[in-house]
C-alpha cells in the first residue's frame, strides 16, 4: 500500500473519492484501482504531472527519512513525525530538486494533496507494521549439515509482500538453535521486526536453547534489551555446539 501510493501514478480523483477514514485495507485498495481503471479520460495531462511531481516530494521527504534511519533509529511513530517534518521543510523551499524530475516549483503545485497524500502513506505504513506477521518455515535443503536443519521464514504483512527475512538453523540432539541472518531493507528497521522474528523462533521451537551468529555494532543494544527477556542467551558464541 506504501509503495501503491508513493511510487504508482495516483488515480485523478484521488484523494476526494478515497474515505479519509479506515475503511480497511481491502476496501482502500479496491477503491485505488477502480478509480485507476476509470480515470483515465478525464484525465488532463497537465494535472497529471502536477500530482506526480507531488507524489514525487512526498516520496523524497520518506526517502530523506528512511536514510536517516542509521543514525537516528526512530520507531514507526517518531518516524511519521520525522517525515513530516521533512516533508514541511521541502514544501517550505522554492523550488525542490528530485531525481528524475525537473526542479519542481512548490507555488505550482497543490500543497493539501502532499499533505492528504501524506497522511494516507503514513497510516498505510502504520497499518502494514500493525499487520505484519510471520510466515510459516520452510525447509532450506542446500544448506543442511546433518545433524543441523535450515529454515527461513518471511516477516510479511497481507497486501504487501515480505517485508524481511530470517534464516536459521537447529541442532535438535543439541537442543541449539541459531540464528543465522535477519534482514529488513531500512524501510522497515525499527518497526519491532526484530523482536517479533526472535520470539518468533523461541515459540516455534521451545525446547532449544537460542544463539545467534555476529552481531553488528548497531544490533547490540537489541540482543540485550532482547536477552533480559528470554531464557536463551541468544550471543554470538560461535559454536554453540559442535555441528555448526
Ligand atoms: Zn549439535
Amino acid at each position: 500500500m506504501l509503495v501503491r501510493l508513493l511510487w504508482r501514478p495516483l488515480p485523478e480523483s484521488w484523494p476526494e473519492a478515497v474515505p479519509q477514514r479506515p475503511v480497511g485495507l481491502r476496501g482502500l485498495l479496491a477503491r485505488l484501482r477502480e478509480m485507476a481503471a476509470a480515470a483515465p479520460q478525464r484525465d488532463d495531462v497537465e494535472r497529471r504531472v502536477r500530482r506526480g511531481a507531488m507524489q514525487a516530494i512526498v516520496r523524497e521527504a520518506f526517502q530523506q527519512t528512511v536514510a536517516a534511519q542509521d543514525s537516528e533509529h526512530r520507531g514507526p511513530a517518531e518516524f511519521a513525525d520525522a517525515w513530516k517534518a521533512r516533508l514541511a521543510a521541502l514544501l517550505a523551499k522554492e523550488s525542490v530538486e528530485v531525481t528524475g524530475w525537473a526542479e519542481i516549483t512548490i507555488a505550482e503545485l497543490d500543497t493539501d494533496l502532499g499533505w492528504s497524500l501524506y497522511a494516507a502513506a503514513s497510516r498505510a505504513r502504520a497499518e502494514t507494521i500493525a499487520r505484519a506477521t510471520a510466515t510459516p518455515s520452510r525447509r532450506r535443503r542446500d544448506t543442511d549439515d546433518e545433524p543441523t536443519v535450515s529454515y527461513e521464514f518471511s516477516i510479511a504483512a497481507d497486501g504487501d509482500g515480505s517485508l524481511g527475512r530470517v534464516q536459521y538453523a537447529i541442532c535438535e540432539p543439541c537442543g541449539v538453535g541459531l540464528l543465522k541472518k535477519i534482514s529488513f531493507s531500512t524501510e522497515w528497521h525499527c518497526c519491532g521486526f526484530g523482536t517479533l522474528a526472535l520470539r518468533e523462533l523461541e515459540t516455534r521451537h521451545p525446547a532449544l536453547t537460542w544463539y545467534t551468529t555476529g552481531q553488528y555494532a548497531h544490533a547490540r543494544g537489541f540482543y540485550e534489551r532482547y536477552r533480559s527477556g528470554s531464557d536463551s542467551p541468544w550471543t554470538a558464541q560461535q559454536h554453540p555446539c559442535p555441528h555448526f
